[in-house]
């Protein structure tokens, strides 16, 4: 979360005052359309038909999954970097999560994504990690020669884009986490988006269980079936939707500073930004760097007023620190871990801490140091200098002994 305040508050106060949190109600008698307001203008800002408002963003990737009807029997390909969840949620549907590299821009790499296609893969989960696009035209173009779908995971870049369009809205569906690490936060929600009307559909049947009782039931035109819980209350979209209101200034605060730090550590000695696959759609949430070894990233992340971390060694963000995974350790009950499940027999299910060494490479060669809307001039100007030192210092160090 960058910013809140009293405008959120307000908001809230309204539907406190209505006595009307459910996201259900009769706007005659007071109720706000606080849920049925934010999905519309969710929907209008990431360019999409449809948004629905759930409670997570883990909520969103099963939404997802359930929406495009996967399950035991299909494999779907995450990256090696995310936020375990992106893996989680395939496991907590019956299906396999196959897991690919990423490549230098720490985000998955289209030809591992390639090589891993297989008969059984029926989705690609793209996660825009840290507010960067990932390389959507090659990956839709993969996901269209196999006929697989494709599920942008973008939690972390709600807002951003890639080629002008908003991530989310070029895969088949896409997923956004509100908690309170993302961009836009009220305490934890979510939302799903899409422009296809059987989707959206399948979607509001599991997202709201079953949605038979509900009004809109009778235009549905398929058959409603059992489902989760995943509404969100009238609470978190009133958050939301001034949460919205201040997302295009956040974003411009924080790739104001990014395109600062890059442009005054052009050619800056030891210094090498990643590459990036839109870096106007960057939403600038880190600057990041890569270094030619591990050494000299460690000693960069933790050189004076850098204060930096490496991706490679984030835990729950890195296949190989995915414990419950790599241990098969899914679900309440053995008959429902689809490791155990003989639909899934044949799938690529070997998870090893050592089998993607070029993800973990990059990942560790990488420095992300976060950025903040609220960095005076002076400040970034700091952390400028603070950078180009280090920078010197690790480039003066020698190659150590390979
Ligand atoms: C945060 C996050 C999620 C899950 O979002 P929640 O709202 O915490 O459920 C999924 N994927 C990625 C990449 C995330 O960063």
């Amino acid at each position: 979360m960058y910013r809140v305040g009293k405008e959120e508050l307000a908001e809230v106060k309204k539907v406190i005052d209505a006595g009307k949190m459910f996201m259900f109600g009769d706007p005659a008698s007071g109720h706000q359309q606080e849920v049925a307001r934010f999905e519309r203008e969710w929907a209008e800002k990431i360019g999409v038909k449809h948004a629905l408002c759930v409670t997570s963003g883990t909520g969103a990737l099963l939404c997802s999954l359930a929406a495009l009807g996967i399950g035991p029997g299909d494999e779907v390909i995450v990256p090696s970097y995310t936020f375990m969840a992106s893996a989680a949620s395939v496991l907590m549907m019956g299906a396999i999560p196959v897991i690919c590299d990423v490549d230098e821009t720490c985000l998955m790499d289209p030809e591992d994504v390639e090589r891993k296609m297989g008969p059984n893969v029926k989705a690609i989960i793209p996660v825009h990690m840290v507010g960067m696009p990932c390389d959507m035209d090659r990956i839709m173009t993969i996901a269209e020669k196999h006929d697989v779908k494709v599920i942008e995971d973008s939690c972390q870049c709600d807002g951003g884009s890639y080629k002008g369009k908003r991530t989310g809205s070029i895969g088949h569906v896409g997923a956004f986490s509100f908690n309170d690490y993302k961009i836009l936060s009220s305490g934890e929600g979510g939302a799903f988006v899409t422009n296809d009307e059987n989707l959206y559909q399948r979607e509001m049947i599991f997202g709201d269980s079953g949605a038979s009782f509900r009004a809109y039931a009778k235009d549905l035109t398929i058959a409603p079936f059992v489902g989760m819980q995943l509404r969100q209350t009238e609470v978190h979209a009133a958050i939301l939707r001034i949460q919205l209101t201040r997302l295009e200034g956040i974003l411009a605060d924080l790739r104001r500073i990014k395109a600062r730090i890059m442009k005054e550590l052009d050619g800056a000695p030891g210094i090498r930004f990643i590459p990036s696959n839109d870096i106007e759609g960057d939403c600038g949430v880190v600057a990041a760097f890569s270094f030619d070894t591990v050494e000299q990233a460690i000693d960069f992340a933790k050189a004076e007023g850098v204060g930096g971390y490496r991706p490679g060694v984030m835990e729950k963000h890195v296949y190989s620190m995915w414990g419950p995974i790599l241990e098969k350790r899914v679900g309440h009950h053995p008959d429902m871990n689809p490791y155990n499940n003989p639909k899934n027999r044949g799938l690529r299910m070997d998870v090893t801490r050592d089998m993607l060494p070029k993800s973990l490479d990059i990942l560790k060669r990488t420095v992300f140091v976060n950025l903040h809307t609220d960095w005076t001039d002076e400040e970034v100007a700091k952390r400028i200098a603070a950078f180009a030192k280090a920078g010197e210092q690790v480039s003066a160090t020698p190659e150590p002994m390979r």
